[in-house]
């Protein structure tokens, strides 16, 4: 059939199955895991067996080829069970491979049966590497791969001439060894020269298509992720409509109080210029009087304006530390003169989270401003701010020494119009809580651990954000 020298075939064979599997690696460079790892390891395996088998004529009965060979089967095996999500336990392996070499050995050295050596061997690798082409059709199916089906292919082929050499070993005249020398040793070698080419050219297209539909997959769950944050923000702003009709209640008792004001004074300064009772100094008084609750009206509809306004929503990598000091730099003053100590964490490590950098300001500003009203007639005035990592969580968490919230009420903190505060609207906490599920975390508020009484704590979590690109 083919003419050609059976050992130097085999030698060739091993140097292609060192210096391929090493290509391989290299150009895998980006996409090195265990898979890849097992996959190259085993070639290079099958390289020191093709070697070995090559040098039996120089060095008979030299089993060692076999081992390594099975070895490298058991490896690109378990590479490619692992693709598929079903790696095989390390212990079923080993033990695998013990019963092999005792068997082999058994014939080797008890039995001194050369012929049943190798037609065991050749059946176990036979067995192997048809189960090996069967997962690469799998991994072909299951990820569209075409080269993983030429992996499946061209290991169809070896597993035949494996086959081959099982029934003619000692019927063709040859050498009582795997690679013997008559026609069947020759499909056998042509069959492992192209395993050995197409098997890790094979296996490099198919890397290449699971890390391009990688990419493909990242890109549609960053569409998916974007187009949810524009629903989430479409729907805070429709929830915020919704509202408008308590808003507006609230708004004409809000405005109620300096609209009234504003009349009195200006009826008052009205009545007294046309008598001629009110000398200049005093009028002043009136139009500053006016002029002021003019303000705080306008004030207070500016507030509602910016809760129906539709945010553009920014999301960028956030440190969520930077976010918590910009704050206490701007309550400090406030803090101080009330004496309140803020404590921060002394070393903290750097949190990061995805929003935009002003709303979660927006959120932290309000549970600082709500902590220190709630320690105004505190005997000890303390907020202590942690801010930390759990898991896949950035949790920021502001303590305070103030009265907490009584038990019946913890239930209505954070709902709209919510205040127990004479001149509070009970909108922060409220729109505070919708921001952060905005950015897919939460806010919440309970007394702490020792219970009403010795103070709240209010505690904002978001998903981490694991490798930021400042
Ligand atoms: P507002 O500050 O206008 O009342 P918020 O929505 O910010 O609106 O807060 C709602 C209510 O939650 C407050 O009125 C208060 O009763 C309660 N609250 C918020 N934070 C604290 C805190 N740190 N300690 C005690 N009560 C708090």
């Amino acid at each position: 059939m083919f003419d050609f020298h059976i050992p130097t075939a085999f030698l060739i064979i091993g140097l292609l199955y060192l210096i391929l599997p090493t290509v391989t690696w290299i150009v895998l460079a980006d996409q090195r895991s265990v898979q890849v790892a097992l996959w190259c390891g085993g070639g290079l395996m099958i390289g020191i067996a093709g070697i070995l088998t090559g040098m039996t004529v120089k060095l008979p009965g030299v089993p060692l080829s076999a081992y390594f060979l099975i070895a490298a089967n058991f490896a690109r095996m378990q590479s490619l069970r692992l693709d598929l999500g079903l790696p095989s336990r390390t212990r079923t392996l080993v033990t695998a491979i013990i019963l092999f070499f005792s068997c082999f050995e058994f014939l080797h050295l008890v039995l001194l049966d050369a012929l049943w050596r190798v037609r065991f061997n050749a059946a176990v690798n036979a067995a192997l590497i048809f189960y090996l082409a069967a997962l690469a059709q799998r991994i072909g199916k299951t990820e569209q791969s075409r080269s993983a089906y030429w992996i499946s292919g061209v290991y169809s082929f070896v597993g035949i001439g494996l086959l081959l050499r099982l029934v003619t070993v000692g019927q063709d005249g040859g050498p009582i060894n795997l690679i013997g020398d008559g026609w069947s040793t020759q499909v056998l070698a042509l069959a492992v020269v192209l395993s050995s080419v197409m098997g890790h050219v094979g296996y490099v297209g198919m890397a290449l298509d699971r890390s391009r539909r990688r990419e493909i997959q990242a890109a549609a769950d960053q569409a998916r992720k974007e187009e949810s944050l524009r629903l989430s923000a479409q729907i805070a702003h429709l929830d915020r409509q919704r509202s408008l009709g308590q808003m507006s209640a609230s708004l004409g008792h809000e405005l109620k109080q300096p609209l009234t004001a504003i009349l009195t004074n200006a009826q008052v300064a009205q009545r007294g210029w046309q008598s001629g009772a009110l000398d200049t100094q005093r009028l002043g008084v009136f139009l500053d009087k006016i002029v002021h609750n003019t303000q705080r009206a306008s004030q207070i509809i500016e507030r509602i304006r910016d809760y129906i306004r539709p945010s553009q929503e920014r999301s960028e990598p956030v440190m969520l530390n930077h976010v918590v000091h910009e704050v206490v730099a701007l309550v400090a003053d406030d803090a101080l003169g009330k004496q309140i100590h803020i404590e921060l964490p002394a070393m903290e490590p750097p949190v990061w989270v995805m929003g935009d950098p002003i709303a979660l300001s927006q959120i932290v500003l309000n549970v600082f401003r709500n902590a220190i009203d709630a320690l105004a007639d505190a005997q000890k005035r303390d907020i202590v701010v942690e801010c930390d990592k759990e898991k896949t969580w950035a949790t920021l968490r502001i303590r305070d020494s103030g009265p907490g919230v009584a038990d019946n009420l913890l239930s209505q903190v954070g709902t709209p119009f919510f205040s127990t505060k004479t001149t509070g609207m009970g909108m922060g906490l409220s729109i505070s809580r919708t921001i952060a599920e905005q950015y897919g975390g939460k806010l919440t508020l309970r007394n702490t651990a020792a219970g009403q009484g010795s103070g709240a704590v209010v505690e904002l979590t978001l998903p981490l954000l694991l490798a930021p690109t400042p």
